[in-house]
């Protein structure tokens, strides 16, 4: 079985083909970085363009890669939401298209969705799993049951994990996306800054708040900056102080919500980590460290699988398919769609 996967809920268009034996035949990705640099951010009506301007040829250049025609295919599944609404929706009618003209069966699967299953594609993971999801856009905790069962523990009051990257970048002037810029400044660190707070930590609750810790840095940017001491190796030691104590943060929360889990689910199998933050070396190491010591697997899919890509919407789609499951054609796109109220059934299933 081989089907298409569709992606465009945020700044990548991307198209992959994924079989049920977790083949990736294909995986292509153009990230809009050069549409949104100038901004320093992601700008929704940009983007939207954007997947209009790139999504044909990026799906061409997928089939072509596989050496597939789209007879060929079992189904087609897009990303249905949550996400930046005017490119979901350039997906979906994409997806619909396609699924239409050829008869396959669609799959509309919610982008996180995509996210918590990464796992059972590149790795041999049984449910139940703890899952950290860290992104730009969500930063939560989940106990994965099973297809469509997911439970939350926690989830940030306030920013994600990589939207703080991304904020705490761009008033150093380290410039966009902020994760990667942050982390390479961060190589080049003497002394991490040290006094930059720790929101939550030691909380019982499994919850993330990023927004403290933003102003704490934005002080002593403005403080170094009135001294005219902000250089290049104060910046760099700013840099790596943020990134620790994000990912001091990240582990406090998630050895919480590890304890919880077990509590819960004696037979817990993984701690897995997912969304584009996961890609950060720093934490990688620290969640190993946190997994060796709690005597649990540690699953971290390739940073290229960590961030938004189309092979997880692929995988979810057949994941779904194996229970019998697909969308109506009546699917619509939903900028909104938290993984916990999510139904086992997809909205407006057919069988
Ligand atoms: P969504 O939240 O809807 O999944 P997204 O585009 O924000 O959308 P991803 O593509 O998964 O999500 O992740 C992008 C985020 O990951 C950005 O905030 C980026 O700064 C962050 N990121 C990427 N690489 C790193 C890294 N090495 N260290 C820290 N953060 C990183
Ligand atoms: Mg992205
Ligand atoms: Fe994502």
């Amino acid at each position: 079985m081989v089907v298409l996967g569709i992606e465009s809920s945020c700044d990548e268009t991307a198209a992959a083909l994924v079989t049920a034996e977790r083949r990736i035949l294909a995986d292509t990705i153009f990230a809009q970085v050069a549409e949104h640099t100038p901004y320093g951010g992601v700008v929704p009506e940009i983007a939207a363009r954007a997947h209009l301007d790139h999504l044909d040829a990026t799906i061409a250049a997928a089939m072509h890669q596989a050496g597939l025609g789209f007879a060929e295919l079992d189904a087609v599944a897009v990303t249905g939401g949550p996400g930046l609404i005017g490119g979901v929706i350039v997906g979906v009618m994409m997806g619909k298209a396609i699924a239409l003209a050829h008869v396959k069966p669609l799959i509309a699967v919610n982008h996180l969705e995509g996210h918590a299953l990464t796992a059972r594609l590149t790795d041999d993971v049984a449910f139940p799993y703890l899952l950290l999801l860290v992104s730009g856009g969500h930063c939560q905790l989940l106990v994965v049951e099973g297809v469509g069962r997911y439970r939350r523990l926690g989830a940030t009051i306030d920013d994600a994990a990589g939207e703080a990257f991304d904020k705490a970048a761009k008033l150093m002037g380290l410039g966009f996306p902020g994760g990667p810029a942050i982390a390479a400044a961060a190589e080049r660190a003497t002394e991490p800054w040290p006094d930059l707070p720790r929101p939550m930590k030691g909380r019982p609750d499994c919850n993330f708040s990023f927004s403290g810790l933003k102003t704490a840095l934005r002080q002593r940017v403005e403080a170094l900056r009135a001294a005219d001491a902000f250089d290049d190796a104060v910046r760099a030691n700013l840099a790596a102080g943020f990134q620790q104590a994000v990912v001091e943060c990240l582990i406090d929360r998630t050895s919480r919500a590890l304890d919880r889990a077990r509590a819960d689910h004696p037979t817990l199998n993984a701690l897995v980590i997912a969304g584009g933050v996961a890609a950060n070396r720093h934490l990688r190491a620290a969640l190993q460290r946190l997994a060796d010591g709690a005597g649990i697997a540690l699953i971290a899919p390739p940073a290229r699988l960590c961030t938004d890509n189309a092979a997880m919407i692929a995988w979810a789609g057949i994941e779904r398919l194996a229970l019998g499951e697909s969308s109506g054609f009546d699917f619509a796109p939903r900028p909104r769609w938290p993984l916990d109220e999510q139904a086992p059934r997809l909205p407006g299933a057919g069988v």
